[in-house]
């Protein structure tokens, strides 16, 4: 009988060693201030099941998702951490946070009053983290409504603010936008209006913009998966991806013809073409038609024709034929075209080629171990 990976199209390695390696890089930046993990959106396409427990063998005892169904099932996982609900509370689940010790984040006054209702219910304070805005007009409490709420001290006996947070809207452009300070300065101001809490601002980006930045706790997420914190500048992360395609059949072309749906791309001399197991429906972006750079051998080889549902088209003519061969593989995403990269050719951002990596892959785990 096959091996799962037998049958896959596709092989997606996630170095959990690497993603460890990344979070104590991240926390030894921070000069004592804590280093969370933002798992959401299952740990950013990789597998929260599997990447949450490694954060924590690696130290990580703060984590944040998006979701109150995604905290309720990383909770199980990471039994003595704080679990911060970044979506905060909606009406009628009070009680889901309750019963799992999941934190929310309060973005609006209507999820204060939500929670305050909550802890008079339940006759003693709440614990919550409060999310002021200040600059992404995305969720939190504007300053007006920071202000409004800052003097309501029966609030604060009812609920017990640790977490005072906010988010960087331009963290990956660096300490020399402008935005970055004037988002530092209303999350200071938002600071004196609210009742004493530890306080967080920064992401991935946000940790390379200098110690004012840091405050009592970070939030990466997407550094903690290989994505280059610092655009434009050598990415100071390790690579935690290796997505490997496998051939599934080699083409040799003799004559002029065009290649895949649409004809978009025109083969003029002899060559050779691989066809390999993977496609937008594995979130091989269709975006990256005649743009994205595969690698065999040692050589970087280009996709041509438009990606289809299942397959793709590279170029292999200049690779050996000892090398590419039915059933030999191309680096999709590796060493030699990390996943910024990718993007780059698909026109968007590693963090959506994460979140997009398909359910199809055959998924190995390399590390993770205490
Ligand atoms: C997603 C998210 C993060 C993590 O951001 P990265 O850029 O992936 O490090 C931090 N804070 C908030 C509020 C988020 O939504």
């Amino acid at each position: 009988m096959s091996e799962p990976q037998d049958r896959a199209g596709a092989v997606l390695t996630i170095d959990l060693d690497a993603i460890a390696a990344n979070w104590r890089r991240l926390r030894d930046r921070l000069n004592g201030a804590e280093c969370a993990g933002v798992v959401k959106a299952d740990a950013y396409g990789l597998g929260a099941a599997q990447v949450a427990p490694a954060l924590h063998r690696a130290g990580c005892r703060t984590f944040f998702v998006a979701t109150i169904d995604e905290a309720i099932r990383l909770r199980p996982l990471v039994p003595d951490a704080r679990v911060f609900v970044l979506n905060g509370v909606y009406p009628r689940t009070e009680d889901d946070f309750l019963a799992h010790e999941l934190l929310p984040v309060l973005n609006t006054p209507e999820q204060v009053a939500l929670w305050r209702a909550a802890a008079a219910r339940r006759g003693h304070p709440l614990a919550a983290a409060v999310h002021v805005d200040t600059g992404m007009a995305r969720l939190g409490l504007s300053p007006a409504e920071a202000e409004a709420l800052g003097g309501d001290d029966a609030l604060w006996r009812a609920v017990r603010p640790v977490l005072l947070l906010s988010h960087l809207a331009c963290a990956e452009d660096g300490p020399g936008e402008a935005m970055n300070r004037e988002q530092r300065q209303r999350f200071q101001a938002a600071r004196a209006l609210l009742p004493p809490m530890a306080a967080s601002l920064a992401n991935s980006s946000g940790i390379f913009l200098g110690a004012d930045f840091h405050f009592d706790l970070a939030r990466p997420g997407a550094a903690l998966f290989g994505v280059n914190p610092t655009p434009g500048k050598p990415n100071p992360m390790a690579q935690v991806v290796h997505l490997q395609g496998k051939i599934v059949q080699v083409r040799h072309v003799d004559t002029p013809m065009t290649v895949g749906y649409g004809a978009t791309h025109r083969i003029a001399r002899r060559g050779r073409l691989a066809t390999v197991a993977a496609g937008y429906a594995d979130g091989y972006l269709r975006s990256l038609s005649n743009r994205a750079t595969g690698v065999i051998g040692g050589r970087s080889v280009p996709m041509v024709g438009r990606v289809s549902m299942d397959l793709i088209t590279f170029d292999i003519s200049d690779v050996p034929e000892r090398l590419a061969h039915p059933g030999a593989v191309i680096d999709l995403i590796g060493p030699d075209n990390p996943v910024d990269r990718i993007a780059a050719e698909a026109g968007t951002i590693g963090y959506e080629i994460l979140t997009s990596l398909g359910r199809r892959y055959h998924r190995r785990y390399r590390g993770g171990s205490a």
